[in-house]
């Protein structure tokens, strides 16, 4: 599966929590992200990540284009709801993006651990049978 990580910038210390913590299940699938949060969590885990622009230069619109595609099987997006920085990207494009496509998106911890179980289990199968790119 391809997994896209994206954190705001009050939500990287929980994704780099996150990643550690599922690292041995994300190991076995292609993981890409906006460049600071994938570059922390690479640091942090040794996870390979392709790291795409940070968010402020359009990483999040690169990860939009791959969704529109149909490349990306599962999108984690730690959102602040609170105090996101005006630079930061805005989750409605890329949200709108997973709904056309159908593809499961996480904005909180509570979602992305019951998608990370999903995907362990072997729920989210069906979507190498809808996306070829993936074999
Ligand atoms: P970043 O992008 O991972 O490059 O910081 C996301 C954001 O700007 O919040």
């Amino acid at each position: 599966m391809n997994i896209a990580l994206i954190a705001h910038d009050s939500k990287k210390e929980l994704m780099v929590q996150f990643c550690i913590a599922y690292c041995g299940i994300l190991s076995k699938h292609r993981l890409c992200a906006t460049g600071t949060t994938g570059k922390q969590v690479s640091e942090a885990t040794g996870l390979s990540i392709q790291c795409y622009l940070s968010g402020s230069q359009g990483g999040d619109q690169q990860i939009a284009a791959r969704i529109s595609c149909n490349e990306i099987d599962l999108l984690m997006f730690f959102r602040d709801p609170i105090s996101a920085k005006p630079h930061e990207p805005s989750e409605a494009n890329l949200l709108r993006l997973c709904d056309v496509h159908d593809i499961p998106v996480a904005t909180n911890l509570a979602t992305a651990e019951a998608l990370i179980h999903a995907l362990e289990r072997g729920d989210l199968d069906w979507r190498d049978i809808v996306n070829p790119t993936n074999h």
